[in-house]
């Protein structure tokens, strides 16, 4: 079989076949167009410690602030810990052990077009042919820009070529970080800034984290919900800001920055798309729609999958589906965030104010029962929910 891509899902799941009695015996073949050394990303979940997370280092927080105008809460967020994985880490983590399988070979090479129905991937280092290809390098839809500051200005939902079948709602949520190291003692690095909406929101859903190693040394991220990417400078300018008038921090240094941007939508993505190739990861609709969270729904999902293959004998694509009246939730948040940018601060506040945290932690990993569904959805604002429930409803039933 081929794993096309091996970033969070490619090496996951190559991860999971590697260290599995059976599927371990299969021949592998990964490819990547990149040695995945570079710390690319961080990732952010919760997780119960019975969650079986990849054991990979983490940094771990047993506390969360949570902010909005007018309203500070810190989160008890037990039996959960938030936890970062740095790329890096994880990557190296997941080579180690896929190296300890020689029936995995890694192949370093630009993957140009897979044939679905040959299950054929062309790259600039020859043609390979799987049973299954597992894809998660190629996008058949575009989801985000490729090279932000050259496709400017960048707007996927005034593209009607880019809302997709059945006019999907497509946002981006776009972010950039600093790692900063201060001079004074500012931080508690016992406690993380889970979200902050006290910044303008100027018509976006626009919010702050903040993840603390030390008392002097924080990666601070400042991130959008929006159709569109800001001017480069716009995040700079944010973030010098929010140093500022939240932190009261003048004096710091920028160790290293982030950026990256994460397609939010209601696109339904088939879990095979046709012939041999599965598509997993980003391409497979594996990132939440209305949160951008996927490190532990790739987990979760391959891990599934894996299960169900080693005792059925072949990969069942339609557990890697999400639950479809979670992909309604997600739709309707979508879509009242994409008429009325601004209310995701109070859309979260409402929750984090009239809920325990784990109940919303529960209600975004699709854990939660249907009493907790609707006791999420009694905190909304009525109004714009029930109509934009209204149209979703609709506009699914017609896909
Ligand atoms: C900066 C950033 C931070 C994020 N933080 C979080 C977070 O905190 N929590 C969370 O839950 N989610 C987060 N996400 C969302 C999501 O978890 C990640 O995007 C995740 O990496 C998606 O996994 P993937 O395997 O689909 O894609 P990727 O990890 O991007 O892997 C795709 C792989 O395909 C390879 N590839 C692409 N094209 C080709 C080609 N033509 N030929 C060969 N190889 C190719 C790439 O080199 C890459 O290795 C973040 C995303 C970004 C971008």
């Amino acid at each position: 079989m081929v794993i096309a891509g091996a970033g969070l899902a490619g090496l996951t799941l190559a991860r999971l076949i590697a260290t599995h009695p059976e599927l371990g015996k299969k021949r592998v073949l990964i490819i990547d167009r990149d040695d995945k050394n570079a710390n690319d990303r961080t990732w952010c979940f919760w997780a119960r410690d019975d969650e079986n997370m990849p054991a990979v280092s983490t940094f771990t927080w047993n506390a969360c602030k949570f902010y909005a105008p007018g309203f500070e809460r810190r989160l008890d967020i037990a039996p959960y810990r938030y936890h970062m994985v740095r790329g890096c880490d994880f990557y190296a983590w997941s080579k180690q052990q896929i190296a300890t399988n020689p029936n995995i070979i890694w192949l370093k090479a630009s993957i140009l077009n897979i044939d679905a129905e040959q299950g054929l991937v062309t790259t600039d280092s020859g043609d390979y042919t799987g049973e299954v290809v597992f894809n998660s390098a190629l996008m058949k839809r575009k989801l985000i820009p490729q090279n932000p500051w050259f496709e400017q200005p960048f707007s996927l939902s005034e593209k009607p070529e880019a809302q997709g079948r059945g006019g999907a709602i497509q946002l981006l949520q776009h972010f950039k970080g600093w790692l900063v190291e201060t001079e004074q003692p500012v931080f508690d690095p016992e406690c993380v800034t889970f979200m902050d909406f006290r910044v303008d929101q100027n018509g976006a859903t626009r919010f702050v984290y903040v993840l603390p190693f030390s008392p002097t040394r924080a990666l601070v991220e400042y991130t959008l919900f929006s159709p569109e990417l800001l001017k480069e400078t716009d995040y700079d300018d944010a973030l010098k800001n929010y140093l500022i008038q939240y932190l009261n921090i003048n004096q710091y240094q920028i160790e290293e920055t982030e950026f990256g941007i994460i397609p939010m939508t209601d696109a339904v993505f088939p879990a095979i798309l046709e012939g041999r190739v599965i598509n997993i990861g980003t391409a497979g609709g594996f990132v939440k729609g209305s949160s951008g969270y996927a490190f532990k729904r790739t987990q979760r999902k391959l891990q599934a999958l894996v299960n169900d293959w080693g005792q059925q004998g072949a990969p069942n694509p339609a557990l890697l589906a999400s639950d479809p009246h979670f992909r309604f939730f997600d739709s309707v948040l979508l879509k009242v965030l994409q008429q009325k940018g601004d209310l995701g601060g109070e859309v979260f506040k409402r929750m984090f104010r009239d809920l325990p945290a784990t109940t919303v932690f529960r209600f975004l990993d699709e854990d939660s029962t249907l009493v907790e569904n609707l006791r999420v959805m009694a905190t909304a604002p009525k109004g714009v929910f029930t109509l934009a429930a209204f149209k979703q409803m609709t506009r699914l039933s017609q896909l």
